[in-house]
């Protein structure tokens, strides 16, 4: 385990993980709103566009999209 900060909130944690055990919660929530927004629509032009509607902020849209945690995702080109 080490000891490290949580890219979501900031606060410092030990964990093997990038966010706190609170913030892991609302990753979740997250990228699950996220796959249901995609799934009934996956023609966002950008991460701006997909930000606007699920009201989740970019950096928090780059990181799942970089941790391939949203797989409906595909049309977004980075
Ligand atoms: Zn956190």
């Amino acid at each position: 385990m080490e000891f490290k900060k949580c890219v979501r909130c900031g606060c410092f944690f030990m964990s093997n993980d990038n966010v706190c055990c609170n913030c892991e919660s609302k990753d979740k929530f997250d990228i699950a709103k996220l796959n249901n927004i995609l799934e009934d629509n996956d023609q966002f032009n950008s991460i701006e566009d997909l930000s606007i509607a699920s009201g989740v902020n970019v950096n928090n849209l780059n990181r799942y999209i970089k941790n391939n945690k949203l797989s409906g995702f595909k049309n977004i080109s980075l």
